[in-house]
């Protein structure tokens, strides 16, 4: 089955909002093996939807429209499908029964546009809406799919998930399973991790192998499809064993994971406290470490000292190592590790020092990033950077690498405390 999105909206033309239905619905849609070749956004004008519907119908047997099912006049995605089609509205007496029990509930008077949302495609499917008043729509009509869904992500997700997606399945998989599992690296490029499995990538059909990049990061999805659950993670199982075998130094974890997900279940899992002292980063590696669950009994507390002031008061750093060697060294990376780890207290501590850019500072090109780690008695590691991307890439690029060089050392060189 082919399927092609149209999603219908002038706003999405001017550019004021991004069409993550799509990219939503896309994602859902792969879960299910459905190809998707084409993406269409059109604005909220009647002749140019009925040329988009042609040309989808030229091309895909599943159409999945997202938008214009609301009251207002410039909403006109029903009308004119039904139009096109052939067909007509009639009322659903079940959603016309919500939308006058939403207004009473809101002590609110009904307009009369607002019984507009309660017309459906005659003989289609309806897709119950549990958090807004229109109703989606399933019709299926010369072999092909018609799927009509709302605007508001927050209405149109879970109505995908618990409404049509079962659909879709029952219609497209005879009863098979798509499973996918996504690898995650860090530390290797995009071309040279696809380089390392490109035969992989070419020759596999089941499981599929799909690389993607973002942010420093780079994943593989791994996608099998079979009759059981088992069969279909034992297709997965094989695959990543030989993705492993090539490229498993780099990979970091699996689905979920992310790098600051995972440095807070070593230092969690291991009873260890860490402590931070920020300068170009400002917080943000603070900030992404607290963003995991139960992380209070291991992160205990951080500074920024942003200024060569605030280095000296804040931490104690000594005047004559900063006139030395400069903020944006490693000696400087180490003293604020150091420092931050003995104010609080704790088993790790962490410095961070650099040029975010776009100038460069104390006679470093902008990019120039120090990280320093120490854990326990052991000596203090450092990691250079040098970044070249914009000012708020680079701090977050920092992050995760420190991220990334914490896991490393713990894992590579143990903890003694
Ligand atoms: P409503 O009843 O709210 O009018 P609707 O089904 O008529 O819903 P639209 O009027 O097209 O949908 O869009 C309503 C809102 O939904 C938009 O203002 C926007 O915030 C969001 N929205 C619409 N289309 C998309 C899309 N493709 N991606 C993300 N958000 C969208
Ligand atoms: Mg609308």
């Amino acid at each position: 089955m082919n399927a092609e999105i149209i999603a219908v909206g002038s706003e999405l033309l001017l550019g004021q909002i991004t069409n993550t239905n799509a990219r939503f619905i896309s994602g859902q849609l792969s879960e299910l093996g459905i190809n998707v070749y084409y993406h269409t956004v059109v604005g909220d004008n009647v002749d140019r939807l009925v040329n988009a519907i042609k040309v989808a119908e030229t091309r895909a047997d599943l159409i999945i429209f997202s938008g214009g099912l609301g009251p207002t006049k410039d909403d006109l995605t029903k009308e004119t499908i039904a139009r096109h089609l052939g067909t007509v509205l009639e009322i659903d007496n079940y959603a016309m029964q919500s939308i006058e029990e939403f207004f009473t509930l809101q002590n609110r008077i009904m307009t009369d546009n607002n019984r507009k949302q309660a017309l459906i495609l005659k003989d289609c499917e309806v897709l119950i809406n549990r958090h807004g008043m229109a109703p989606g729509m399933l019709l299926e009509k010369n072999n092909r799919i018609y799927m009509l869904l709302p605007g508001p992500p927050k209405e149109l997700e879970p109505m995908f998930q618990f409404e049509a997606k079962p659909k879709l399945a029952a219609r497209v998989n005879d009863g098979a399973q798509i499973v996918s599992h996504v690898l995650r690296f860090y530390g290797i490029g995009e071309a040279e991790l696809e380089v390392k499995v490109q035969d992989l990538l070419e020759n596999q059909i089941n499981p599929t192998i799909a690389p993607l990049a973002s942010d420093g990061e780079v994943t593989l999805r791994v996608t099998a499809k079979a009759y059981s659950l088992e069969q279909a993670e034992q297709l997965i199982a094989g695959a990543k064993d030989e993705i492993l075998r090539r490229v498993g130094q780099f990979m970091y974890g699996e689905n979920d994971d992310s790098l600051s997900s995972k440095t807070a279940k070593i230092l969690i899992d291991n009873n260890l406290t860490i402590a931070a002292a920020e300068s170009l980063t400002a917080g943000l590696f603070q900030s992404e470490l607290a963003e995991n669950p139960g992380i209070s009994q291991s992160l205990i507390g951080g500074v920024v000292t942003y200024t060569e002031q605030a280095k000296r008061e804040q931490l104690g750093i000594s005047a004559d190592l900063l006139e030395n060697y400069g903020i944006v060294s490693s000696q400087c990376a180490v003293a604020m590790a150091s420092k931050v780890k003995e104010k609080f207290g704790t088993d790790i501590g962490i410095g961070l020092t650099g040029a975010a850019g776009p100038e460069g500072h104390d006679n470093q090109p902008a990019g120039t990033v120090w990280i320093a780690v120490v854990i326990g008695d052991n000596e203090p590691q450092t990691y250079q950077l040098h970044l070249t991307g914009q000012r708020n890439t680079n701090r977050l690029r920092a992050v995760k690498r420190t991220f990334a060089f914490i896991i490393q050392l713990l894992t590579e060189q143990g903890y003694r405390k």
